[in-house]
């Protein structure tokens, strides 16, 4: 006899006959000699019907009184649903998140998850019942019992944290779509569905956008090696497993709280190439990375800032035994890099032969945006400067000097209580769980079309800067993602300046621009610009590290259909662009193609 966790997402329970159909699959589970705990989101849109409603009444209601209101929508889907199994002679009971004892902190709209009080769950199995439990909601750890909930999505982490706690034997999320796609099968209809994917691998397709599953579901699967499944409410297919490493016992108090970060990394075999002035136009990284790519260069990463003018800096970092043939491809090609024809400026090449990478990873930092500002606090205060930022849900990476990266280590690990903790170099990826053909370069592609762009111009460039900025907005709980720093410097009144961008929420955009402002404003910098109509597009994949030309392959696609990159960043397993608003779901298509993702079947979605 297993466990097994179920969850059911809103267009499951949409209407009463969904209900009784989701029913009649719990009883078949139930019949096969499974005890279930079943959680659900409330029915089809409610919770969007909920926040219009209260926007109605008020721009800008408590958070407190959101999660009073939008707790309601998984109630009454839980009742009907337990009216349903009853009404098929299957015991059940229904339970609220406050019920079972989902404690959460008292963080109203985007609670996480404390620790889940397993007893009445476990007596109520033992008798026999169903249980079903509301998704998306907890308890507060106060004395105040105050209802909470999880963020948008959040049933899916629900249900997760409910298989750790119970130590269930799987945890099947059951949705619309027959499992996950090689990318969002409502906007490319011949995407492919996926056996199986790592669960590193979908956490950064879910943080980019791939709404399929919450990523924090997927980073509580991870931590607590919780077998997991994707598939689908309608048919009878087997779905998507989520694999992870094996962990040892986890204990599932703090269950959301665990360290943020696991391991401190580094890579002192790096070295850096920037090119400075390149053209503002479609094709000019699709040409660079496909030159380096051409000589078989492995790039590591890549970042190109915002444009100033008609140009950007486009820099990337190499082995230090492949510098000399990166410089001359690079140095190859900037004469032909003129921001018009007839322009006497070429771009310029500057190399970087001392530097060093270090990087904290953890899938606990997801939307924790304290956790990069403490890192860049912790190098400031060891008066390491800054060079290169690169960021992923899991991972924050840094290119500071190499004379200075033992302090750099060292503050770190101070910082983030990893004394003990093993420090790792550079070092491939785990295998994959299960044996499998090898597998593509990449496995995903992700639309994010809910991010907005912020660039603070000619920040004093000195440690500590990076610091200041992430540190504040971290404290007003604004998440940052693709922080870039410009390669370019500026002498303005005799000192050094760079330029900052990065992007956030489109709903965080205002607040985090009324929140810059008087901080640029004190250390000197220029203006802070905000660019909301923007489209951020990724490639995700394991296979891609050691794999050169999946950049070019990317870049390629987008230039061919004349798509300009306003930003790149990437990480080991990703390669995101930002692009204008206008053209993501075109870049998104042009991509998918690219990488030969698509299959020959086409899915139909449920509207
Ligand atoms: P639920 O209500 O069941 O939680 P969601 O709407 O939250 O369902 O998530 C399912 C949707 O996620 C699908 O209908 C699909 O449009 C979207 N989606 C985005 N990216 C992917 C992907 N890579 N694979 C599958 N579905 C995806
Ligand atoms: N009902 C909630 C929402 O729409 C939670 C969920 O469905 O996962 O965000
Ligand atoms: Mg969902």
């Amino acid at each position: 006899m297993a466990l097994i966790v179920q969850k059911y997402g809103g267009s499951s329970v949409g209407t009463v006959e969904r209900i009784q159909a989701v029913a009649q699959r719990v009883i078949k589970t139930a019949k096969a000699g499974n005890q279930l705990v079943v959680v659900v989101s409330a029915m089809g849109k409610t919770t969007d019907g909920l926040v219009k409603l209260a926007q109605e009444i008020s721009p800008n209601p408590s958070r407190r009184e959101m999660d009073m209101l939008l707790s309601t929508g998984e109630q009454i889907s839980i009742a009907l649903l337990s009216m349903a199994l009853q009404e098929l002679g299957q015991p059940a009971i229904s339970l609220t998140g406050a019920q079972v004892g989902i404690v959460t902190e008292a963080e109203h709209t985007r609670a996480r998850i404390l620790n889940i009080q397993t007893e009445r769950i476990e007596r109520q199995i033992e008798q026999g019942k169903v249980v079903v439990v509301a998704g998306f909601q907890g308890i507060s750890n106060t004395t105040d019992l105050e209802i909470t909930t999880l963020g948008r999505g959040g049933s899916d982490t629900s249900a997760v944290a409910l298989a750790a706690a119970l130590r269930a034997n799987r945890c099947e999320i059951y949705t619309d779509v027959p499992g996950i796609f090689t990318t969002d099968p409502r906007l490319v209809p011949n995407a492919q569905l996926m056996a199986e994917i790592t669960c590193d691998e979908m956490l950064e397709l879910a943080s980019l956008g791939a709404k399929v599953l919450h990523p924090r579901a997927v980073e509580i699967a991870r931590n607590y090696a919780v077998p997991l499944v994707v598939l689908s409410s309608w048919t009878e297919d087997k779905g998507t497993l989520v694999t992870s490493p094996p962990r040892v016992g986890r204990p599932v108090e703090g269950l959301e709280l665990v360290y943020p970060v696991d391991a401190i990394e580094f890579d002192t075999d790096q070295a850096k190439v920037s090119l400075l002035r390149v053209p503002d136009r479609p094709g000019i990284a699709a040409r660079l990375f496909g030159e380096i790519g051409r000589c078989n260069l492995d790039v590591d990463l890549i970042i190109q800032s915002i444009h100033e003018l008609n140009t950007n800096d486009i820099a990337f970092t190499v082995t230090k035994n492949t510098l000399n043939s990166a410089e001359a491809v690079a140095s190859a090609i900037a004469p032909t890099l003129r921001s018009q024809p007839s322009a006497a400026e070429e771009a310029e090449v500057l190399v970087e032969r001392n530097i060093a990478k270090v990087s904290i990873a953890g899938a606990g930092m997801i939307g924790r945006p304290g956790v990069a500002a403490q890192m860049f606090q912790a190098l400031a205060d060891a008066e390491v400067n800054i060079l290169m930022i690169s960021t992923s849900e899991v991972k924050v990476s840094c290119v500071v000097e190499a004379e200075r990266i033992d302090q750099a280590i060292s503050a770190l690990c101070k910082s983030f209580d990893l004394s003990t903790s093993p420090i790792v170099g550079s070092q491939p990826p785990s295998p994959p769980l299960i044996a499998s053909p090898p597998s593509p370069p990449v496995r995903g592609v992700a639309l994010d079309m809910k991010q907005a762009r912020l660039a603070i111009r000619h920040i004093p460039d000195r440690p500590g800067m990076a610091a200041k900025i992430f540190v504040l907005l971290a404290q007003k709980n604004i998440s940052v993602d693709m922080i870039i720093q410009s390669q370019r410097c500026h002498i303005i009144n005799g000192l050094p300046t760079r330029d900052i961008a990065f992007t956030v929420a489109r709903t965080d955009a205002e607040d985090a621009r009324k929140i810059l402002e008087p901080l640029a404003a004190e250390l000197g910098c220029a203006e802070v610009v905000v660019d909301t109509a923007i489209a951020k597009v990724s490639v995700v994949g394991s296979g891609m590290i050691n794999h050169p030309g999946v950049a070019a392959q990317m870049f390629d696609a987008l230039a061919k259909e004349k798509i300009n990159i306003q930003m790149i960043a990437t990480s080991e397993i990703k390669i995101s662009c930002v692009v204008d608003e206008q053209s993501g779901v075109k870049a998104l298509q042009v991509i998918h193609e690219a990488f030969e993702l698509a299959g020959t079947t086409k899915i139909e979605v449920p509207a």
